[in-house]
């Protein structure tokens, strides 16, 4: 599926993902995107709420027009076989399938990555725009950061090379044929009726820290890759043609809900101190010590 937007077939699936709107198989879900950026959203402070919804509405020019908040972090992945191509990378980062830690030398030079859109979002938000293309720049940039984060912290965008992330991984739930990646992109999270606007205030109280840098942040999603979401619950690799069984699903459904509520959190974080006027860029994407 990674691929498919490089074939013919694939235009007409594209069309037909386009026209259907069903969610895609390498992000969280569409509810999920819009839940981690409507609870940042409830995090900013004055300033940054200022600045957020300024982005947003320089956004005229760009696919779209202007959009809420939630609605903009959906964009990045309907333009990623279209018109923004070039920021298909930017979506995850895979990693050898024996590695414990992202070395972004490693992983992200061949092929660009997740790191790499985060960090020249964050860069064009720290900036000044001046004149209409700069301001236009902005505004897709803030769309990039509020899904890139998101998608950081779905733990199978740092996964298996080998995998895709788990995406070549076909899995039984629930009766329907999927894959691990879809699994936890959208199926569970569905399943556990985690909806925007419905989950917002739930997941705005839960208490997380917004900690760490970029780089920790890919690790943790590593992390748990390994050690849950690859991992059946008689604790064997999960392999192609397995049945995910309720005991998988009720013991990563606190997973889901803390990366969902922490990738909030940080969101809020980098743009709150972009609009205290501290240039994040750095910062966050040195590895944790
Ligand atoms: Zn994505």
């Amino acid at each position: 599926m990674r691929f498919f937007g490089r074939t013919r077939i694939g235009l007409v699936l594209l069309s037909l993902f386009l026209l259907t709107g069903s969610p895609a198989t390498h992000a969280w879900g569409w509810e999920a995107h819009k839940l981690v950026c409507a609870v940042a959203e409830k995090k900013l402070t004055p300033q940054a709420r200022k600045l957020v919804n300024r982005w947003l509405e320089n956004a005229a020019d760009l696919e779209g027009g202007v959009l809420s908040f939630p609605d903009a972090c959906l964009w990045p992945d309907k333009v990623k076989y279209g018109t923004r191509k070039s920021t298909y990378e930017h979506h995850f980062i895979n990693v050898p399938d024996d590695a414990i830690r992202v070395d972004l030398n490693r992983d992200c030079a061949a092929a660009d990555c997740i790191a790499i859109g985060i960090q020249r979002s964050l860069s064009y938000l720290s900036g000044e725009a001046s004149g209409d293309r700069a301001a236009t720049r902005q505004a897709a940039a803030l769309r990039f950061l509020g899904h890139y984060i998101g998608d950081l912290h779905q733990p199978l965008h740092v996964g298996n090379a080998s995998d895709w992330g788990g995406n070549k991984i076909r899995v039984n739930w629930l009766g329907k044929k999927t894959n691990l990646h879809a699994l936890w992109d959208y199926e569970m999270p569905e399943k556990m009726n985690l909806r925007y606007p419905d989950s917002v205030l739930f997941l705005a109280n839960i208490d997380v820290t917004s900690n760490g840098s970029v780089v920790a942040w890919m690790n943790e999603s590593l992390d748990l890759a390994r050690s849950n979401a690859y991992v059946s619950i008689d604790g064997n690799e999960i392999e192609g043609g397995d049945t995910i069984n309720a005991e998988y699903f009720e013991k990563n459904k606190p997973i889901i809900i803390k990366r969902i509520a922490q990738a909030a959190t940080r969101l809020a974080r980098l743009l709150n101190e972009i609009a205290d006027g501290d240039r994040p860029v750095a910062l966050h994407l040195r590895p944790a010590d």
